[in-house]
């Protein structure tokens, strides 16, 4: 029996991130909870989990990452054409970045360098054994794939094509990765094939995903009564075990001042369990420093899963995702720069405003550095006297070309003078740097690819468990069939499909956008990777 809201029915979300902000919404819109009685519990001092954007032009800007969005996040898109924009409360979030992504559209110059110099990425170096590899994979079933790494099934030789330095420095996956996670993703994204050399169909929002998605959410959410508890982890849930019924009684939580506390939950409470985080944990070197690298035993969200997994089978296998961090693991870095010269250069070197061209990668770099130069000003806030951009490399235990240290121990300045080095722009950059104007913050990310670790069906909780009365997993790490992890829509669809599995909304999800069935998709997909 699905749940109808009482006036006493209270849910508490468990961690701030999309998935419990868009819970939170589809609650009030779908369910009928009343706002005041959704509790987010958040530790972090802000919401929004990995759409993180901070800063400030004196002491630098700082994103974890920026999101490529594309027209078939379905669930995301519609959740935020209800919600008035950043700057203007008669546009909602979804109209401002369409318009904003049919103004500058998506259309990258210069995808792929190599010495320096722009690679052709019209031809994607597939031979005819990858070509049969990549449909067999398409065509294969996801029970067949379990606990298989990419690098089981294709030749070594496939990781030097143009294809595959596209696909991983655009979606982070590694060798290692799942191979499951491969196949939804080219499945799910089939029709992106035929823009993959130039990131066609990618779509942007106007400023980082922190003030463009998540402040104008929370302000929707606050504006319904919604409650935030931050600094504020959740350490622990007792749960009652029945044959058939497992219910959440109590939720442990520790305060920023060190207190702890418990929330008893009656009959009417639910709550919405983020289990895991790709962003928990992650710390920030600065100019001079290198970010010291974190692990689990202090992150609240990977404990608190592997507390609770403890306590029943259903609640999946967090160590699969958790405890390899040497294969999870890689840095990204925010740069800003009180001078236009770096700008202005890659507009002139690869012929894209900013804005347009999205991911440039040095395929020879042994980082595998990429950079994104987004639209400016990508702050609110950003004078337009200064610029940012963000980059991120892949491989942070290898030794850099140029500068012989590893990245993990690189300070700022010692990434920018690796990343000058591949773009051959060392003597123009020469003069900035010595004149201060330009931070680097880089940033280790412990978990960040922990979803693209290889699993076995059960490794991720079901949303909502067998038997689950009273509670709901979401986010990334909760079961979804078909939908790929590493994104936004993942981790609202799983927050919409625990609303509406729980309660009774008498609407259904919209299904997964399915190019697979578009004969002329299918086509063009195959003449590109023919090429
Ligand atoms: C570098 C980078 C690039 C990305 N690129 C893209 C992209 O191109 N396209 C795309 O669609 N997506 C992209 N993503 C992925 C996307 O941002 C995430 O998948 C999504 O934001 C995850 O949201 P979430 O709410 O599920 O989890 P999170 O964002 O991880 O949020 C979980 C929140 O819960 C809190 N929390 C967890 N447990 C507890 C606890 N026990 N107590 C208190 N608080 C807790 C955490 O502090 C965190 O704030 C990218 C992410 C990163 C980091």
């Amino acid at each position: 029996m699905k749940r109808i809201p009482s006036q006493d029915t209270t849910v508490y979300m468990v961690g701030g991130g999309i998935a419990a902000l868009a819970g939170a919404y589809h609650l009030i819109n779908d369910a009928g909870v009343s706002g005041e009685n959704i509790h987010i519990v958040e530790q972090d001092a802000v919401v929004g989990g990995a759409c993180d954007g901070s800063g400030n032009p004196e002491h630098g800007y700082m994103i974890r990452g920026g999101r490529m969005h594309e027209a078939h996040y379905v669930c995301y898109w519609d959740m935020l054409s209800h919600i008035p924009s950043y700057d203007d409360p008669n546009v909602s979030v979804k109209d401002e970045s369409f318009a904003f992504s049919q103004r500058y559209v998506s259309n990258a110059k210069a995808r792929l360098l190599k010495s320096g110099e722009k690679i052709d990425t019209t031809r994607l170096g597939l031979s005819l054994r990858d070509k049969i590899n990549l449909l067999q994979l398409v065509l294969t079933t996801e029970h067949r794939l379990a606990n298989k790494k990419i690098e089981d099934w294709f030749s070594t030789a496939f990781f030097s094509t143009t294809f595959w330095f596209l696909w991983t420095s655009m979606f982070a996956f590694q060798r290692w990765s799942s191979l499951a996670e491969m196949r939804r993703y080219l499945r799910r994204f089939i029709h992106l094939v035929e823009g993959l050399g130039y990131l066609g169909g990618i779509m942007r929002t106007r400023y980082n995903q922190y003030h463009s998605v998540i402040v104008p959410l929370q302000r929707y959410l606050q504006q319904n009564g919604v409650r935030f508890q931050l600094q504020t982890q959740v350490i622990d849930i007792d749960f009652e075990f029945q044959a058939d019924k497992k219910t959440a009684t109590a939720l442990h939580l520790l305060h920023s001042n060190g207190l702890s506390s418990k929330v008893a939950l009656g009959s009417n409470d639910v709550v919405f369990i983020t289990n895991g985080s790709m962003t928990d944990n992650t710390s920030q070197g600065a100019w001079t420093t290198a970010p010291v690298l974190k692990d689990k035993s202090s992150s609240a969200s990977w404990m608190l899963w592997q507390r609770i997994a403890r306590k029943n089978k259903a609640f999946g296998n967090p160590d699969v995702f958790s405890d390899h961090i040497e294969l999870q693991k890689w840095y990204s870095f925010t740069v800003t720069l009180a001078d236009p010269t770096f700008h202005d250069h890659i507009h002139a070197f690869s012929g894209n405003i900013d804005g347009t061209g999205g991911l440039v990668t040095m395929v020879d770099s042994n980082w595998l550095l990429s950079i994104v130069i987004a639209h400016q000003p990508h702050f609110p806030d950003q004078p337009e006297s200064v610029k940012i951009f963000w980059g991120y490399g892949l491989y942070p235990d290898r030794k850099g070309n140029y500068v012989q240290k590893t990245m993990s121990a690189c300070s700022g300045a010692e990434i920018l003078q690796e990343l000058w080095y591949h773009l051959k722009i060392q003597e123009i950059m020469q003069p900035i740097t010595d004149c201060g104007k330009i931070m680097c913050i880089p940033t280790a990310m412990p978990f960040i690819d922990s979803a693209f670790m290889p699993r076995i069906a059960g490794d991720r909780p079901d949303v909502v468990p067998a038997g689950a009365s009273n509670f709901a997993f979401i986010g990334q790490f909760a079961e979804l069939p078909d939908e790929c992890a590493f994104t936004v829509e993942y981790s609202v669809r799983s927050a919409q499909t625990a609303v509406y599995e729980l309660f009774e909304t008498h609407k259904v999800i919209p299904p997964i956008y399915n190019s697979l069935h578009r004969p002329g998709i299918l086509i063009k997909a195959m003449q590109v990777i023919n090429r």
